[in-house]
């Protein structure tokens, strides 16, 4: 049995504990079982957005009549893209390698970890255990039937990066954020691209203005099917028949694709690590529950990240890491003075077209509880929005009446994602509206529609 001060389950936002326990002068053991760096450097974040930065600019260049430009696209190299990103990933990966290798008193185990008892791991038949442990192991995604894995032309986000060409057609399973994301990127690079969806709405979970806008600009260039189950997958010849039903009318469909994108959901990587059966408390999803502190029902394990169902992006998993890591630092040392996680202000992001971006509560949810005021400004009505022509983009405020503070507040439109962090910076420095109204913005910029927006809302 080999002793360590701390485990670390997974190299996602696991690294940022293993990188700090090691500091902090820990004999440290980091389990992973797969790619350096986990979901987000390997087949998340990193590369979606690294696909999806030339499809917006593909979409730029088709959509620039409106600005008096007449062009057109000769050419994408399709198969150059997904090499170039492959190749800047492996990149990334080798330096975190490097990184690891440079860090004092860690010892990585590239293998699969799985709980013997309530503070030993098996990995690769042998014992590891340690008084503090931080499982960050992540989700990965759900297929209808496993035996489809591996199968050629079933794709999901993880073995996207290994096509070689441009799928003539690809039907896209789920209408979530990897959905969108991944619609938008195969219909801007030619694909013809169908999509289902279960519910009534592409991006349901978002402020319905902002959903209803995605929809509608995806429906110009893909087959979106609303309100559609998918019933069966069957291997046909060069591609797969999909038949769906339709769970308003209950009519049946059916397709033919040559390729299928699953996003249709991930599931935590729990049964992988045995938690479940030393005791370790999860939901009936198979995520690890936590207290505010991130700890679960066991003295000394912290679950971290997506594995606790919380908020799945890599920005929370980060914050969570740094916090659990605090608290299982104090609590090791005996002092009463944790530190809880505090979710008010955690943006997201979706970067399909248009962009969208989000803090805080959707309307319906803040009108529950507070007295709240609305207000919808359109990019169109400032100087920038009308330079860019831009008729469509719009932000959404949703304020508590009785203090002026920021509840919610929801963009879809270009830049989303840095024209957000404003109110998450007024939200978590706990500044309210008037952060963002006293704070001068520069003109003409987009920037002016954050506080158009605010003070608009009644
Ligand atoms: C297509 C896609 C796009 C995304 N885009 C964004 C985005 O733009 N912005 C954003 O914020 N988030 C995005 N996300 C979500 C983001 O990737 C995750 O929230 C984040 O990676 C979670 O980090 P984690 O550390 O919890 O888990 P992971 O990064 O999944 O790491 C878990 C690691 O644990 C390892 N592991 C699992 N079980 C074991 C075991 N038993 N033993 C040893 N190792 C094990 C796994 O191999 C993995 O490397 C995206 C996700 C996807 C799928």
């Amino acid at each position: 049995m080999k002793k360590y001060d701390v485990i670390v389950i997974g190299s996602g936002c696991g690294l940022i504990v293993t990188e700090a326990a090691a500091m902090a002068g820990n004999k440290t053991a980091l389990v992973e079982m797969d790619k350096m760096g986990g979901t987000c450097l390997n087949v998340g974040c990193i590369p979606s957005k690294m696909l999806i930065y030339p499809a917006d600019v593909i979409y730029e260049i088709e959509n620039s009549s409106r600005l008096g430009i007449n062009a057109s696209l000769s050419n994408v190299d399709f198969a150059g893209i997904l090499e170039r990103t492959s190749r800047t990933i492996e990149g990334y990966r080798n330096k975190l390698h490097r990184q690891l290798h440079r860090m004092h008193g860690v010892d990585l185990y590239e293998s699969r970890a799985r709980f013997i008892d309530e503070h030993t791991l098996d990995v690769d038949g042998q014992r590891i255990t340690a008084p503090l442990i931080f499982i960050a192991c992540g989700t990965r995604p759900v297929l209808p039937q496993a035996e489809l894995s591996g199968k050629p032309g079933i794709i999901t986000n993880d073995n996207l990066l290994n096509l070689t060409s441009l799928p003539a057609e690809i039907l896209i399973v789920g209408g979530g954020y990897v959905a969108c994301e991944y619609g938008h990127f195969f219909a801007a690079m030619g694909s013809k691209v169908t999509m289902l969806e279960m519910t009534g709405q592409l991006l349901s979970g978002e402020e319905p203005e902002v959903s209803q806008l995605v929809e509608k600009t995806l429906r110009s260039k893909i087959n979106v099917q609303t309100n559609t189950i998918l019933k069966t997958v069957n291997e046909a010849h060069s591609g797969w028949n999909i038949s769906t039903e339709n769970t308003q009318d209950n009519s049946s469909k059916s397709f033919f694709s040559s390729h299928v994108l699953f996003a249709m959901g991930r599931i935590p990587n729990t049964d992988i690590l045995g938690s479940r059966e030393i005791g370790i408390d999860h939901d009936d999803k198979g995520y690890i529950r936590v207290n505010d502190y991130l700890q679960t029902n066991i003295e000394g394990i912290y679950a971290i990240g997506d594995v606790n169902g919380q908020y799945m992006f890599r920005h929370a998993a980060n914050y969570e890491a740094e916090l659990a890591w605090h608290n299982g630092l104090h609590s090791r040392a005996g002092f009463a003075h944790l530190t809880a996680v505090d979710y008010l202000a955690m943006p997201h992001a979706v970067f399909t077209r248009p962009q969208v971006a989000s803090v805080g509560m959707t309307e319906a949810r803040a009108r529950k509880e507070h007295d709240i005021g609305t207000g919808i400004v359109s990019y169109f009505e400032t100087a920038k929005g009308e330079a860019m022509q831009e008729k469509e983009g719009f932000a959404k405020a949703v304020v508590d009446k009785s203090n002026g503070n920021v509840l919610g507040f929801h963009i879809a439109g270009p830049n989303a994602a840095i024209l957000i962090q404003e109110v998450v910076n007024a939200m978590s420095g706990k500044g309210g509206t008037d952060t963002v109204k006293r704070g001068i913005h520069i003109h003409p910029s987009i920037s002016e529609l954050v506080p158009l927006t605010i003070s608009s809302a009644k």
